[in-house]
């Protein structure tokens, strides 16, 4: 049986995305910065965190949005990336910011 051009597009896209992936720079921090964070994926313009996180979780819901934990936009360390609200911060977001201003008063 033919693989349909539907299949072998998507092959492509995978490759163009194992790219991507494999040429992102391990920071010493254990960021993964890409030096290009615009990828074409199934039909979309992704950026490179999203398309990543969703890979790996599914689909990012409405009205939430990705929060790198290591505060760096451009980083697409899965390990770094979580989802907030968009309104107000998350929970995690809350116990950083208080975490920080407890080691500032030491
Ligand atoms: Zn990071």
């Amino acid at each position: 049986m033919n693989p349909s051009i539907e299949s072998l597009r998507n092959k492509k896209q995978d490759q163009k995305l194992e790219e991507f992936l494999s040429s992102r720079i391990l920071t010493e921090n254990g960021c993964l910065i890409s030096p290009k964070q615009r990828i074409y994926y199934r039909k979309k313009v992704w950026f490179l965190p999203h398309l990543l996180y969703s890979l790996e979780h599914g689909e990012i819901p409405r009205y939430t949005r990705l929060i790198h934990s290591c505060k760096n936009p451009l980083c697409s360390a899965l390990e770094h990336l979580y989802l907030g609200t968009k309104k107000g911060e998350s929970e995690l977001e809350k116990a950083e910011k208080e975490l920080s201003k407890f080691y500032k008063s030491l």
